[in-house]
């Protein structure tokens, strides 16, 4: 395969290993080696279809919930995916653990995941940093809001506003240049996980409790009898669905949801009562991140010498100046966070704002090995500059900017907001809008779900009825559409 226009050529993480034969077309292999996969089985009281964080996490905590409780065994669930561990957006995120979200129900669903995180934080690669979120003056309301909601629901974070919420910047990062800074929150609980190693984890544990891991099977369709589905489909074979089925394929839920029925658009009522009529169902919007080597003696640790909290920064009013003085945006938005295992040495990865493409997206090759959705050549410039623009320490750390393939694809929804709801009488939907390698709990609350048969309260916010009934989400005061 050629490299990009950016000359990015390293198949991140494997060098230049070979690419999978599949039908003569190339696909982004797990990110972890696959042992021990099952057949695929003629029938299963269980399906989970998709490797991902969603999928894995669901199979392993139904598995476990059925041997716990003893109302089944571990083996009664079977997990497919067409490659393995992480060959989606799972396993090529940034990583960030974090719950600045202005969508308040997401709170309670974070809280949950941290607690999944922090049961295993050594094999689930979980690093309990913290979070700092900034802004300025427009968002102190946001962020007044989203404070009081995230301490309501058990999510403990800090507020600081004004002067207080520059010293609170210095304190951590003494070179950091609160220039119009004015409002901070720190988050106790986020953090990040190196993505492999969450793939790693989650895989072994699927495969502690028994789960039927059937992977390099690629499912191909389903069977519907009235609402209910009743085979899957795959290249190897049908697998019969005893109970239930859960759907987790990331960004290629969109072809998911259309084999079980669902339309391409949607009418969807609005809190005012505005009705936005045949909105598409889905939207690919393709994600602009990127690494950089941290030069020697430079570090990214705060003024106590800890790892650093993972770092947002929305300056809605600020612009980005480039080296040659011009102006690369009229705005900041930037995450980024230490991540030593991803870069291979001391380093950074990071964002901005991802870049809405439509209801259409090239599904194959995904992730790295896509030419057509890498960063933006412009995305190094812009990177580095922000970098420099907020720290003394990272000033002219645009010639340590890693060259090498990045970026990947989501499906978000027609609010951006996640999909956690049934879309046929037995087959339940996990559609995170591209929010969620940090929503790892969202799969306990599933387990939850399909082991008693009560829909969790934290789930009951994201169902679909919410288009039709007028509680649709949305409303923000951001440029990102991750609200
Ligand atoms: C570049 C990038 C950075 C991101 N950074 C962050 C971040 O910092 N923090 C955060 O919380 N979120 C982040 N996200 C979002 C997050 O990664 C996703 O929301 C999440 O990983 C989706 O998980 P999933 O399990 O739904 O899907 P995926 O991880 O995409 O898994 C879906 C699986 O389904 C399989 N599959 C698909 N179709 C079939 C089929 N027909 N048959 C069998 N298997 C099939 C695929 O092979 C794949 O393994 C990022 C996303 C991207 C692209």
């Amino acid at each position: 395969m050629a490299g990009s226009e950016t000359g990015h050529n390293q198949y991140y993480p494997f060098g230049d290993r070979p690419l999978p034969v599949g039908n003569g077309t190339a696909v982004n292999p797990p990110v972890v080696p696959v042992f021990d996969a099952a057949p695929l089985p003629e029938a299963a009281r269980f399906v989970v279809v998709g490797a991902g964080v969603h999928g894995m996490s669901t199979a392993w905590h139904l598995a476990m919930a059925l041997e716990k409780s003893g109302k089944g065994r571990g083996s009664d669930v079977v997990l497919i995916d067409k490659q393995g561990p992480g060959a989606g957006a799972t396993g090529l995120a940034c990583g960030c653990v974090r719950n600045l979200y202005m969508t308040e129900p997401l709170h309670a669903i974070l809280r949950e995941s941290v607690k999944v995180w922090e049961s295993d934080p050594v094999n689930l690669g979980f690093q309990q940093v913290g979070y700092i979120s900034v802004g300025e003056a427009n968002q102190e309301e946001d962020y007044i809001r989203l404070h009081k909601s995230q301490n309501d629901q058990g999510y403990p974070s800090d507020l600081y506003v004004g002067a207080e919420a520059r010293a609170k910047l210095k304190s951590v990062w003494p070179d950091f240049k609160t220039g119009s800074c004015d409002v901070v929150l720190h988050e106790k609980p986020s953090g990040y996980a190196g993505t492999h190693m969450a793939c790693w984890g989650l895989d072994q544990k699927c495969h502690q409790w028994g789960v039927r891991r059937v992977y390099g099977r690629e499912v191909t369709g389903y069977d519907k009898t009235g609402g209910t589905v009743t085979a899957v489909h795959t290249d190897a074979g049908s697998v019969r669905v005893g109970e239930a089925l859960v759907v987790a394929t990331g960004a290629w839920m969109p072809l998911h949801y259309q084999w079980l029925g669902g339309g391409d658009t949607l009418d969807v009522t609005y809190p005012d009562g505005h009705v936005e009529k045949a909105m598409d169902m889905w939207t690919y919007w393709r994600l602009l991140e990127g690494e950089v080597y941290l030069p020697e003696g430079v570090d990214f640790r705060t003024a106590d010498g800890r790892d650093s909290p993972v770092l947002h920064v929305e300056l809605m009013n600020t612009p980005v100046i480039g080296d040659d003085g011009k102006e690369l945006q009229d705005h900041v938005y930037w995450y980024t966070r230490y991540a030593a295992e991803r870069v291979g040495a001391p380093g950074l990865q990071g964002g901005t704002i991802p870049v809405k493409m439509g209801p259409k997206a090239a599904l194959e090759p995904y992730g790295h090995l896509n030419d057509a959705y890498q960063a933006d050549p412009w995305f190094a410039d812009y990177y580095c500059a922000v970098a420099g623009q907020l720290f003394g320490r990272f000033e002219g750390l645009r010639s340590h900017y890693k060259e090498r393939r990045n970026g990947g694809i989501g499906a978000f929804t027609p609010d951006n907001v996640p999909i956690f709801d049934w879309v046929a009488d037995n087959a339940f939907m996990t559609a995170d809008s591209n929010h969620g390698f940090k929503m790892i709990g969202v799969g306990r609350l599933v387990a939850d779900l399909l082991s008693t048969g009560d829909m969790p309260e934290e789930l009951q916010p994201f169902a679909f009825k919410r288009y039709g009934e007028g509680w649709t989400y949305g409303d923000r005061n951001s440029n990102c559409p991750w609200v």
